[in-house]
């Protein structure tokens, strides 16, 4: 069996639900497990967080429906609501929250022969200009789902903030304000923050929060410094070395010999690649943990191997661990080594990749 896998620490999970919670005493979670829980497993991580959470949130309609074939209870909030009319029937019998952004779904929700009635969450949008109502609008869908009897009076209203990762963002500090302005007319809960928002924007923590990336333990915005937060990273995406060979000054690397030894040197094989998730951009230079130690990755990474020059590092052989990415070599810094970010390497982790869960 190849030695690649991903282990992900249950406890480190649950210590960073508890860090999101403490930073907003006032605030229940909706714990954000969209794409598979960032890459984590969306099942094993909802069943962890079960206890301590009140609801699950992900982006579709297919998602919340494989938590429920998977035998999750809570409630599981769908960000982006129905896509297609006749999904509001299953969504009020599967106990799901169904957010609604515009008109259509609006008028869905009204039309459906429902057996009880659905929880919804109205979309507003603020600046992030993606999904959500105008104020106005707003206002319509507010006063047309209030009517409804196929809605819940626990309505919430929410809203997304765009720049929230930068904690001095003018930005943000205009939408809370429009937001919390606008929320005043109606005395409904209202939800605004994601992970940056809960981290960086005291003011954004409201009567649901949704917390996301931070509950894997990193930053959002890049950062690799989490110890602040008492956050710990939950994933440790490892390997092991399956070749080493040295090189003569001169000699190349890889396809299209993107990198040449500028010294002899000494070449190591982990069999991870692109196919895998790991980012087909890492520039020369990526760090990869070889037995500890941050060595670079020299040459094209290939579908199935990347390549590492191992030449500083003593008494390097087969068999030697490998750490990718983990709590001891940040994930936003691998992705800032290959133009992105490290929700994109969570979340574009592939299904070969076999993960196990420890508590
Ligand atoms: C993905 C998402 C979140 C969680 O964001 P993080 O940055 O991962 O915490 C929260 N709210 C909405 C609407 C989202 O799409």
């Amino acid at each position: 069996m190849r030695p690649t896998k991903a282990i992900v620490s249950l406890g480190a999970l649950g210590a960073n639900l508890k860090a999101a919670a403490n930073l907003s005493a006032v605030s229940r979670n909706v714990a954000v497990i969209k794409a598979n829980a960032y890459g984590h497993g969306a099942s094993a991580i909802a069943r962890a967080l079960e206890p301590d959470v009140d609801a699950f949130a992900v982006a579709f309609m297919e998602e919340a429906v494989a938590l429920r074939e998977a035998g999750i209870l809570r409630p599981v909030l769908v960000l982006e609501g129905c896509a297609q009319r006749d999904e509001v029937e299953e969504a009020a019998a599967r106990n799901f929250w169904l957010m609604v952004h515009d008109r259509r779904q609006v008028d869905w929700i009204q039309a459906a022969r429902l057996k009880k009635p659905v929880t919804v969450w109205i979309k507003t949008d603020t600046g992030m200009h993606r999904l959500g109502f105008d104020r106005n609008g707003t206002d319509q869908a507010v006063r047309s789902l209030a009517e409804s009897e196929n809605v819940r009076s626990s309505m919430v209203l929410c809203t997304h903030l765009s720049c929230a990762d930068n904690p001095d963002s003018a930005e943000t500090r205009r939408q809370i304000t429009e937001f919390r302005t606008l929320a005043r007319a109606y005395s409904l809960p209202v939800s605004i923050a994601n992970s940056a928002g809960i981290l960086f924007w005291p003011d954004s923590h409201a009567d649901w929060n949704r917390p996301g990336y931070m509950l894997y333990g990193n930053a959002p915005g890049g950062s690799s410094e989490i110890g602040a937060a008492g956050l710990q990273p939950v994933m440790r995406l490892s390997s092991e070395l399956v070749a080493v060979r040295h090189l003569a000054s001169g000699e190349a690397v890889g396809y299209g010999q993107r990198w040449r030894a500028a010294r002899p040197s000494v070449i190591a094989t982990v069999p991870i690649g692109y196919a895998d998730g790991y980012p087909r951009h890492a520039s020369d230079g990526t760090p990869v943990l070889v037995r500890g130690q941050r060595s670079p990755l020299v040459g094209t990474v290939s579908m199935d191997m990347i390549t590492i020059d191992v030449t500083e590092v003593d008494g390097v052989e087969v068999g030697d661990p490998v750490e990718l990415w983990g709590s001891s070599l940040s994930v936003n810094e691998v992705a800032a080594c290959a133009g992105t970010i490290g929700y994109e390497l969570l979340a574009g982790l592939t299904g070969r990749v076999p993960i196990t869960y420890h508590p």
